[in-house]
């Protein structure tokens, strides 16, 4: 427990295993996923004031007009990043406070992260570091472009709705390998899984999901 987020109670591990059971209950299957969400200290990645909360089936505000996804979508795009087995490397676009990133890192042998907020890569660069997680490449700029010169990932995870696929980034997934994204549509959001297959890739559409938006550009 940090020092620096009081709160014991709201932010114990029992606290933690209270949501892995909401979690269950709401239908994540992978225990795997869940194992990582039991450990992974969910408050460390929130500002102190909403520590006592952190573990509520809500999102949060982490500053910037951004929030912390609940903890069923987290657990959700990780159990679909992981459907075809643990990934080798991970791409994630936006990293906002590291907590995806956090719950990847665990499952995969390396995550690499960009962010178009700088203030939030020095953020999430800090509560990673006071989780102890260390596989982790944070990158400042527009995710629009990927990371060609680290690619093919086994998994892309993008936690901020586009309107439309964005080709660099399938292109830069290995053989087998899935993104995981919530699309924009008219006036609804939904989960999108699009698989690279042997030839061409395959897209699913999943339940209705709710994130803020994929923006253009460094802020
Ligand atoms: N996984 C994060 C979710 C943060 S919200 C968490 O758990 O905290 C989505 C994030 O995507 C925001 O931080 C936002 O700044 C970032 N974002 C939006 N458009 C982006 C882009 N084009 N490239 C990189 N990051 C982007």
């Amino acid at each position: 427990m940090s020092a620096q987020h009081p709160g014991i109670g709201m932010t114990s591990q029992r606290t933690r295993l209270r949501m892995i059971e909401r979690l269950r209950a709401q239908g994540i299957r992978d225990e795997a996923v869940l194992a990582v969400m039991a450990q992974v200290p969910r408050h460390v990645f929130v500002d102190e004031a909403l520590a006592s909360r952190a573990y509520e089936d809500m999102s949060l505000p982490i500053g910037f007009g951004q929030t912390i996804s609940n903890p069923h979508t987290v657990a959700r795009m990780t159990e679909l990043a992981c459907a075809g087995g643990a990934p080798g490397k991970v791409l994630e676009i936006g990293t906002g406070c590291g907590y995806q990133t956090a719950i990847l890192a665990k499952l995969a042998k390396q995550v690499y992260s960009m962010e178009r907020i700088a203030a939030l890569i020095r953020k999430a660069r800090k509560n990673l570091r006071e989780a102890g997680i260390t596989n982790i490449h944070l990158r400042h700029g527009d995710g629009h472009a990927g990371m060609p010169g680290v690619s093919p990932f086994d998994a892309i995870v993008m936690t901020a709705a586009a309107n439309r696929v964005p080709e660099k980034l399938v292109e830069q997934l290995s053989a087998g390998g899935r993104m995981i994204l919530p699309m924009a549509g008219k006036a609804d959001q939904y989960l999108c899984v699009i698989e690279r297959a042997a030839k061409g890739y395959t897209e699913r559409r999943m339940e209705p999901v709710r994130f803020v938006p994929l923006l253009p550009g460094v802020g």
